[in-house]
């Protein structure tokens, strides 16, 4: 897969690219990624990328223009067609759904706003629009490399072991199962209550029985995921067990809430 990242700040995405699971992706071939410095883009002396807003207003704009020359260069060296990505508040919401839909396309570009965003016509040339959240960044940067390492992590060989990626959060509609290492036996400090407690592994997970420990898992990632995300179980994709699991695990919640709503 090409990635192509065009942004005014290429140091800022260059360094982050270099670390974990993305830098040994683009060390072993796996990913190919390119950096593009928008200015290279601009034809004048001084490089602009920016101009004041038509219609007055504050802030600054940057111009069409460099991002049509930057996406034919790269369309000339990486081959037709290209992904192109719109960073930007007004997306779509980028989910493990998106990251799954972008790592199957092999030429990817990620276009980096700044100031108060792009000139409106540069969306003509974008395929999608994406934002990572409800907030409002100073950048693109931080977006295009959240993007680009939910999308690496997916490309077959980037993550060593395949079963990690499909167990985790989310690929399947729920959340992960909580984890533990050693030691078995921990004394700590409350962030809330300050109070000391000694922590131990549950017991299951030290038993050695797989069957046990995968029924167990299962139903710890239904229940984190029913009280923290609700809202994900209805496109969850569960075998039965799940079901049966999430039904007691609903009757147990319902009992709970009536107790609270009658006792005091
Ligand atoms: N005035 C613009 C926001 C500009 S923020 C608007 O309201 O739409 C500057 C740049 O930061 C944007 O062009 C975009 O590239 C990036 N950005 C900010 N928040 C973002 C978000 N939540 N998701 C993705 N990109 C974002």
């Amino acid at each position: 897969m090409t990635v192509d990242i065009v942004t005014i700040f290429p140091a800022m995405v260059a360094e982050p690219l270099k670390a974990g699971v993305v830098g040994r992706a683009i060390d072993r071939g796996l990913l190919d990624v390119r950096v593009r410095d928008l200015r290279d883009f601009t034809t004048d002396r001084h490089r602009v990328v920016d101009d004041v807003p038509y219609g007055g207003g504050p802030g600054m704009v940057l111009k069409p223009d460099p991002f049509f020359r930057a996406l034919d260069a790269i369309e000339a060296e990486r081959g037709a067609p290209l992904t192109v990505v719109l960073t930007s508040p007004q997306g779509r919401r980028f989910t493990q759904a998106e990251a799954e839909r972008l790592s199957a396309r092999p030429r990817l570009v990620l276009l980096c706003g700044r100031y108060e965003g792009f000139d409106d016509r540069v969306r003509e040339r974008v395929t999608d629009e994406l934002s990572i959240g409800d907030y409002v960044l100073s950048g693109g940067e931080l977006p295009a490399l959240v993007i680009l390492d939910a999308v690496a992590r997916l490309i077959p060989g980037v993550v060593g072991d395949e079963q990690s990626v499909a167990e985790e959060s989310f690929s399947r509609g729920l959340l992960d199962f909580p984890q533990f290492t050693r030691p078995p036996e921990v004394t700590v400090r409350s962030a809330t209550t300050s109070a000391e407690r000694v922590l131990k592994v549950p017991e299951v997970l030290l038993s050695g029985n797989h069957a046990e420990i995968r029924r167990w898992r299962k139903r710890e990632a239904l229940a984190r995921t029913l009280e923290r995300r609700p809202d994900l179980l209805a496109g969850a994709e569960l075998d039965e067990d799940e079901k049966q699991m999430l039904q007691e695990l609903r009757a147990l919640q319902g009992v709970q809430h009536r107790r609270m709503a009658g006792g005091k």
